[in-house]
This record gives C-alpha cells, structure tokens and sequence, in this order.
C-alpha cells in the first residue's frame, strides 16, 4: 500500500474477532469497533483504540473493514449521523468481508463512488475454526489494482485471495461457494437421520467419508462432531446460512434462475430458524429433519 494501513475493524462476532486478532498478530495498527461494546475488551486490552462510534473510527483510519451479521447492521454502521460515510473518507479503502447479496451491494458500490471511497466487496469461505487459524479464502471484487493494494492486509486474514471480477463479484463467488456449504450440511444431516431409521450408525458414514478418496473432504469433518454427539454450539449460525440461502435465490431469480434444491433447503432453515434455533450452528437442521419430517 502506498500508505502504512491504519485499519478500523467493525463487528467483532464470531468470525470478526477472529480476523481482527490476526491482523494484529500481523503487525498491523488496528482500532476497533462493536456495537455491544463488551466485546471490545479484549482488544483494548491489546492497546488498540476502540471508537465510540464508526465514524471516529473511520476518522482515524484509511482502511475500514467491516464483518457484522447483514445489510441491517451494515446499514447502522455506515450510514446516518454516526456511520462511517459520515465522516470524510473519501480517497480511502472500504472492505465489506460479511455476506450481503449482489443486489446490496451494488448499492454500496455506488454509494462509495459518489463519495470517492475505494470499495471492495470481500466475502470469506471458512467459519469460525478457519478464521481463527487465518485459513479464509477470501473472495475479493472490485478495481484490481485496489484489490492489490490491500493484498497484504487481505492474507493476514487468511491464507489466499481469489480475485472475482468487479464489484460485486467477490459476493456472487461466495453465494455460489454458501450454496454448496448448504446442500453439503443438509446431505450431512438427511444422510445421519437416515442411516438411524435403518438401524445404521452414523458414525459409519463418516468411517466410510473418511476412508474414501473422492468423498474425503474438510467440510465432513469439521461438521463431524455436531452431527454424532448432536452438539449444536455455533461456528457459522443458522441464521447466515438462512439469509444466504434467501440471497442466492433473490439473486438467481433476478438472473432468470430458479434452484429448486436451494428453495427446499430454505424451508428446511426456516423451519428450525422458527423453532428458535437461529442461534445455533447450520448443522442443527439434523434436528429439524428428525423432529419434524417423522411420518411414523
Ligand atoms: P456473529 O457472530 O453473529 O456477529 C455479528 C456481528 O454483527 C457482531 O459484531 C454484531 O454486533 C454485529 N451486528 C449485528 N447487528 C448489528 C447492528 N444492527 N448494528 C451494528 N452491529 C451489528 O456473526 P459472524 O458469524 O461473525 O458472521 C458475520 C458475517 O460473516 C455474516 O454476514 C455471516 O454470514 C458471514 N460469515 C460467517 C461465517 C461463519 O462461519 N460464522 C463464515 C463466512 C461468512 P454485537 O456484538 O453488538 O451483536
């Protein structure tokens, strides 16, 4: 970068704290902002600066990142009196690292050109486990050479950088990567509820997943132990899963595409979302499946 980065990061949840704190291990000057101002502790701890409120930050920084939960809460940090637009941060970089959809983020596109905030829409693949051991892949639209600029503060966080295309490239990449994390969660699931009611034990599924060379993969694993020891503690919360799922059909739909897989595993997260399981991690839809989609 042409100028040291003096980084603001907002939204310190689950994966935020996470990226923040590897920003930090890097070596890179970091203040901090987070609505529920208890989860700055930690970090004020460390000596970083935690600004009342996402305009001081952007007051004091030339990169803002920005990983809070939806285009609500994106909204409440960047716009109005105290948002980040409020203050004066033209010339300045602007990194969305949460998942919003296409359509929003084309709004913000345009609202950082009129106020000539260089923006990037850079969602990440990888949950909680990944973000911690700076193993995101992250999914960068926008201008290149922006992308670029910011390389180093992009692998800080984690361990490659795939450049899509213009903005909003970076979110359509990570609407078609969630689609896929989607339909591998509830094959998981419906495969585990399966084998019980054919008197199987699921444990075997993943003996047989672990054994085999085209069916071996990451993802089974980590989701291993929520599935056997129905343990529910969230490292990607269904309710993200249920408002990405909500996205890529908006956003297929307004490419003329219907994903009739996706429409049914939407119901499925509405569903155990309606059953006051927002909170919990994606992988108790295994729940959900066995509650209520018994017939006998
Ligand atoms: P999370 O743990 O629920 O954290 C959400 C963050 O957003 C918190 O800092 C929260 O602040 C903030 N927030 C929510 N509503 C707000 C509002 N109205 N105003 C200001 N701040 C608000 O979520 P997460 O798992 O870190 O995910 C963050 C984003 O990354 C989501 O878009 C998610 O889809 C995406 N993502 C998640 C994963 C994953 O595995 N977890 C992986 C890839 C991408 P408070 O602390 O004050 O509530």
């Amino acid at each position: 970068m042409s100028l040291p980065p003096r980084i603001g990061f907002i939204g310190l949840g689950a994966m935020g704290r996470a990226m923040a704190e590897n920003l930090l291990k890097a070596g890179f000057n970091v203040s901090v902002y987070n609505r529920d101002r208890m989860h700055t502790r930690f970090f004020a701890d460390k000596g970083c600066a935690v600004a009342p409120a996402p305009k001081d930050l952007a007051g004091m920084c030339n990169v803002i990142i920005t990983m809070v939960a939806d285009p609500d809460a994106l909204d409440c940090v960047l716009q109005g009196p105290a948002g980040v637009f409020a203050a004066d941060f033209g010339g300045n970089i602007l990194i969305n690292a949460g998942t919003v959809s296409p359509a929003y983020t084309r709004k913000l596109k345009d609202i950082c050109f009129r106020l000539r905030v260089k923006f990037i829409d850079c969602p990440v693949t990888g949950s909680k486990p990944l973000a911690e051991s700076g193993k995101l892949i992250m999914l960068a639209g926008g201008d290149e050479k922006t992308v670029s600029e910011v390389k180093p503060v992009l692998l800080a966080m984690g361990k490659a950088v795939v450049y899509a295309g213009p903005a909003p490239a970076g979110t359509a990449l990570k609407l078609c990567m969630n689609l896929i994390v989607a339909q591998l969660t509830s094959a998981l699931a419906e495969s585990a509820v399966l084998a019980e009611r054919l008197g199987v034990a699921p444990k075997l599924i993943f003996s047989v997943l672990a054994e085999s060379p085209a069916l071996n993969c990451g993802y089974f694993k980590m989701k291993e132990r929520n599935i056997l020891d129905k343990e529910f503690s969230p490292a990607f919360a269904l309710k993200h899963m249920l408002k990405d799922a909500r996205f890529i059909i908006e956003a297929a739909a307004a490419g003329g595409q219907r994903l009739p897989v996706t429409e049914a595993i939407e119901k499925l997260l509405a569903k155990s979302y309606n059953t006051g399981w927002g909170g919990k991690d994606l992988s108790v839809i295994l729940q959900t499946l066995a509650d209520y989609y018994k017939t006998v």
